[in-house]
């Protein structure tokens, strides 16, 4: 049993089961580009330790400890929940824990996990001292060699949400209420072949939703285009559920929260299951009337370490684009580019070419994606900046009439990603009939095409990735032709 095992029994005993059945892995959403052990042996400046192995038991480590003053991936157990610390520094009974992670400001979020290893560590016979996180150091950008020394920083303090450095970790853990043996208690008699029934909790949906929420509740899929179970951010749809109501028309207004959303939700139904403000949609789109129209989709990988000159950690390296080209008489012409490595400049190079000198540009969600890309290749590259900036001035945003609640169909259930509505307006074309089905998927394929030798993998790799990409970008165009149809 492993500490995250824990963690898992106390956000839900359902979730612990379902996870034990569960071999699934997941996707690592970072590139970990570099071998991170060996640069943080040299940020800390460790000649000698000893590198803890899978399956080693109390014994082993005791053993390491009395020769080593540092340990890597030390590993402890206590009555049968085993842990790993990712580096320890001891000095006869006392300790330093050192934890790693992959955010720029790690918060109390990972409080948890500090707490439980350090837990098992004091059973074993050490005292924690304190307790250190190595983070990436945002400030840092790369040019030449990697220098492990400032890309890494590390702090004894929690940062709160601001960026602040605020909590210091050790204090934080000693004063959480926290009885391992008490738990451990629990758990070990916990009849894990039983399955506890499925009660829906805070912990269950929210920022971080359930894995397994819909084995859950089977029947919210199940439930009608119109249900109240689908009114976007609503706090009180599963009590108004439980009271009776079932669909959107019938909300009660005591519970209804007042976004544009909702109101959009609430009024499709009532409309026969459509919703458009019409002044407001055409307003809209009259201001992007011009030809030729650009609909453009990225696709990119996220580092934990800067691959290249400029970067810093945890930025991205734009891989692939998509852009389909409508002219006035309705011609759809289609460019297109993926890229291996280091393709930043060529990347930018044949946009600039393959961009329209005028007209609209459309991305999905442009202001939270692709113009913070072009934003980056802007700080690489400055010689091309203000070709950037004549493009990035006519991006608009496609999401914004869902976002803003002045379209919406009951068919969407509540969502209004690009996928959604291209599945609703063309049954014809989907996602699901592609070997890659998302952006994640991309990404994966990407690593793969990136690491092959092999000339017809590699050809599969490139057409399953411009399929994708493809269908993003000409799926705007669908949305585009259909809200000009709505008016
Ligand atoms: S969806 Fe809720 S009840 Fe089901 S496993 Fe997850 S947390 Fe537990």
């Amino acid at each position: 049993m492993h500490i995250s095992d824990v963690r898992k029994f106390l956000r839900c005993p359902r979730l612990y089961q379902y996870s034990l059945k569960d071999n699934q892995k997941s996707f690592p959403y970072f590139n970990i580009n570099i071998n991170v052990d060996e640069s943080i042996v040299d940020k800390l400046r460790i000649d000698n330790y000893y590198l803890g192995r899978v399956n080693e038991d109390n014994d082993n480590t005791a053993e390491a400890l009395k020769e080593h003053e540092w340990l890597l991936r030390a590993r402890f157990t206590y009555r049968g929940l085993r842990c790993r610390v990712p580096y320890l520094y001891h000095k006869d009974s006392h300790c330093d824990l050192y934890f790693s992670s992959y955010s720029v400001n790690p918060t109390d979020g990972e409080a948890d996990n500090i707490m439980w290893t350090a837990a098992v560590v004091e059973k074993n016979g050490l005292t924690v001292d304190n307790v250190y996180i190595i983070y990436p150091n945002k400030e840092y950008e790369r040019s030449g060699e990697l220098d492990h020394d400032a890309l890494w920083n590390i702090t004894d303090h929690f940062f709160n949400g601001n960026g602040h450095l605020t909590k210091h970790i050790l204090t934080y853990i000693r004063n959480k209420d926290f009885d391992i043996d008490g738990v451990l208690d629990i758990l070990l008699h916990f009849d894990s072949g039983f399955e506890e029934e499925a009660v829906r909790t805070s912990k269950c949906a929210g920022r971080n939703k359930c894995p397994y929420y819909e084995k859950c509740f089977p029947e919210e899929s199940r439930v009608p285009d119109n249900s109240i179970l689908t009114l976007m951010g609503s706090q009180y749809k599963y009590e108004m559920y439980r009271s009776g109501i079932r669909y959107l028309r019938d909300v009660n207004t005591d519970k209804f929260e007042g976004s544009q959303q909702q109101f959009a939700q609430i009024m499709a139904d009532r409309q026969g299951g459509r919703f458009f403000d019409k002044l407001a949609l055409s307003d809209w789109l009259k201001n992007y009337s011009g030809y030729p129209m650009s609909f453009i989709d990225f696709e990119w990988d996220l580092y934990l370490v800067p691959p290249y000159d400029g970067m810093h950690p945890l930025d991205v390296n734009l891989f692939q684009y998509s852009l389909h080209i409508m002219d006035e008489d309705g011609t759809v012409t289609h460019r297109q580019f993926i890229g291996e490595r280091d393709c930043r400049e060529e990347f930018l190079k044949r946009m600039i070419e393959d961009i329209p000198d005028e007209g609209v540009i459309f991305a999905y969600n442009a202001r939270g994606a692709e113009i913070l890309r072009l934003r980056e290749l802007q700080r690489y590259f400055p010689q091309y900046s203000d070709r950037l900036e004549g493009i990035i001035s006519r991006f608009v945003d496609l999401a914004l009439p869902f976002v803003n609640g002045v379209v919406y169909d009951v068919r969407m259930r509540g969502m209004y990603s690009l996928k959604v509505i291209q599945e609703m307006l063309d049954d014809q074309r989907s996602y699901h009939d592609l070997a890659v089905e998302n952006g994640l998927d991309a990404v994966a394929i990407h690593r793969l095409l990136e690491q092959c030798d092999d000339p017809e993998k590699k050809k599969q790799y490139y057409e399953d990735l411009y399929e994708y990409c493809g269908l993003d970008s000409y799926a705007m165009i669908e949305v585009y032709n259909w809200l000009i149809s709505l008016i």
